[in-house]
């Protein structure tokens, strides 16, 4: 037996209860996890925000551990391997699995929502959805590999075209996604210009590689003050409350690559700035098994940490969902199994 957090009803915190020891299936592989990344889309699940989610179900899908068993026909693993798991589970048959954009599955499935998800020591885990974590990495850098650092490789570098000398602007970036995509930048040789709503995560983002850090208000005129022209990317980690300053902020061909939507409100598009800038606009979902590899290789080399904000015993996952709510973390939040 082990102990899980169990979400039961939609607006009710995970209970915590004993889960049967499971055994890994054809093609599966059996993980031993010390600790997942608590996500702030694992509160959106709880509030509703997900109408696929089937119930019970345990919370989680920031995956990653030691290898402690195999099932059948599995060829890539062994036990003892240490792995990182996609957040979700890819068809492998599909145009987008097919063409290594498997990010875009329409068959997928995902740990946490109709899989049954990280909170919880042991974990079955399809190998079509592993990689193997290098030497080296650290075990948060393991954990964070496919939600937040290969997430963004897939949004800024694959999607958003990032690259070396160019301006980046984050919105959101005191967050636990917006902290890691400053480190992202600074790894690709970007100059950053972090946006935050909080004055007090100022030093936090300049210690983490930010050049200039502003605040929203008149955050077009920053910026353009700041890089002349604006910036070649914007990574939009917020949403409605920041999108038309993000998008104005833009130089001639700049890209805002949006990951992020506090509300589901929609925004304004001024056609005639994106026609004559030609500017795009893109959307970017969850991250490749090839996004989890480079991001694990920036991680080996010391160019990503993981912000470590606070970590929490499994018992106490409903003390955390709450100060995730209430943004008091800074980087993120890790749940102890
Ligand atoms: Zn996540
Ligand atoms: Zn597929």
């Amino acid at each position: 037996m082990q102990r899980a957090a169990i979400l039961k009803e939609i607006n009710k915190f995970p209970e915590i209860e004993d889960f049967p020891d499971e055994e890994p299936e054809d093609n599966e592989v059996l993980i031993e996890q010390n600790e997942t990344g608590i996500c702030y889309r694992d509160i959106l699940t709880m509030k509703g925000f997900f109408p696929r989610v089937t119930l019970p179900i345990v919370p989680g899908h920031e995956i990653s551990g030691k290898v402690v068993k195999i099932g059948k026909n599995v060829t890539k693993f062994k036990v003892g391997d240490r792995v990182s798991s996609l957040i979700y589970v890819p068809c492998g048959k599909c145009e987008y699995c097919l063409s290594g954009r498997e990010n875009l599955c329409r068959n997928k499935r995902t740990f946490g929502e109709s899989l049954n998800g990280a909170y919880k020591k042991y974990i079955r885990v399809p190998e079509i959805s592993l990689v193997k974590v290098p030497d080296g990495v650290g075990e948060e850098e393991a954990v964070i590999a496919a939600c937040v650092t290969g997430m963004l490789i897939q949004a800024m570098r694959v999607n958003g075209g990032l690259s070396e000398g160019q301006w980046v602007l984050v919105t959101g970036a005191g967050g636990g996604v917006g902290s890691h995509a400053v480190q992202i930048s600074k790894a690709y040789g970007a100059k950053v210009i972090a946006e935050t709503s909080s004055p007090w995560k100022k030093e936090l983002l300049e210690k983490l590689g930010a050049d200039y850090v502003i605040e929203k208000e008149n955050m077009e005129r920053k910026v353009k003050e700041i890089t002349g022209d604006g910036v070649h990317l914007a990574l939009e980690s917020v949403g409605r409350p920041t999108f038309n300053e993000a998008f104005r902020s833009l130089r001639f061909g700049g890209s805002v690559v949006v990951v992020g939507n506090v509300d589901v409100t929609p925004v304004n598009l001024p056609l005639g700035n994106l026609i004559l800038k030609g500017n795009k606009v893109i959307g970017s979902i969850s991250s490749t098994k090839r996004d989890m590899e480079e991001a694990l290789r920036l991680s080996k080399e010391g160019k990503i940490k993981a912000i470590v904000g606070k970590k929490f015993d499994l018992n106490n996952v409903k003390e955390a969902y709450e100060a995730l709510d209430r943004k008091e973390i800074f980087g993120r939040a890790f749940l102890k199994l």
